[in-house]
């Protein structure tokens, strides 16, 4: 089921666990996870609600625990760093999109954008105008002044993109982005997430919707703390060709559509 990538890889987990205990009851939330994501890749997980997709995303990139395996993340074990380290490596490697917005109400959307920044150490002019530029590649130059408050659901959803990226991540974890959003709204944040990815952008996308799914190169199935499968879906170059992409997509698609029956 896992694939063995060509390149190095910039996620590789080994029969990772994840056990929940709350109280005297134990849930088994990761079981023998083994997953390579090659660079650049654009990996879509899908499954029903309680599968262990968030688990996943938070487990494989360090913001939770783990109670065995190993996870690397561009060369480093993740689990194994220091706490200091390992906030210093996500916030170097690793950009972070949930579907709660999760942005600070009495901040600016210059200052939720900079913030990550500032935490990791920056210099408060640098992380200013890092901003800005972030917050310009989402579309948002009109709005740095506002707060979330002042702000439309996209365009918060804009706003915790250009947070996620002011860092200039290799890797992006996305939670249900679009889960809030309008139709259209959460198409042009995916148009978003595919320009970045064709910059070269690695990115793991946790989605309900098979559209969105279907969109990606690869598709990871949940089921139960497992994966139950782990496909390529579209084409495997960040700018297919058309002709080449067309049938994939459509058998991505429908996969993904028998999934969201579920
Ligand atoms: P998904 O994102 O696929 O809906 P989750 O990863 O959130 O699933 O949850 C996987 C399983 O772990 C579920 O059974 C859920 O109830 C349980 N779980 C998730 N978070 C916690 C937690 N903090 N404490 C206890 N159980 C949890
Ligand atoms: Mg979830």
């Amino acid at each position: 089921m896992a694939r063995t990538p060509d390149v190095a890889p910039i996620l590789l987990a080994k029969g990772v666990r994840k056990v929940y205990r709350t109280g005297a009851e134990e849930v088994e939330a990761l079981k023998e996870i083994d997953l390579a994501v090659s660079p650049g890749e654009f990996v879509a997980v899908m499954g029903p609600s309680g599968s262990g997709k968030t688990t996943l995303l938070n487990c494989l990139s360090g913001l939770d625990e783990i109670d065995e395996g190993i996870v690397e993340v561009a060369g480093d074990r993740i689990h194994e760093l220091p706490d200091g380290e390992r906030t210093r490596k996500r916030a170097d490697t690793m950009g972070f999109v949930f579907q709660a917005f999760n942005l600070i109400p009495v901040f600016t959307a210059m200052e939720n954008t900079e913030l990550p920044l500032l935490l990791a150490g920056q210099r408060p002019d640098f992380a200013r105008e890092r901003a800005l530029e972030t917050l310009k590649l989402v579309g948002l130059e009109h709005r740095v002044d506002h707060r979330p408050n002042e702000l439309s659901g996209g365009e918060q959803q804009r706003v915790t993109v250009a947070r996620a990226l002011a860092g200039r991540p290799s890797i992006v974890w996305a939670d249900e982005p679009t889960g809030n959003l309008d139709t259209e709204t959460a198409e042009r944040v995916m148009q978003l997430i595919h320009d970045l990815h064709r910059e070269g952008l690695t990115i793991m996308l946790v989605t309900h919707d098979a559209k969105i799914a279907g969109t990606a190169q690869r598709l990871i199935s949940m089921r139960d703390g497992r994966i139950e499968a782990d496909e390529m879906v579209g084409a495997t170059k960040p700018k297919p060709r058309a002709k080449a992409a067309a049938p994939a997509k459509k058998r991505a698609t429908r996969t993904a559509a028998k999934q969201a029956k579920q």
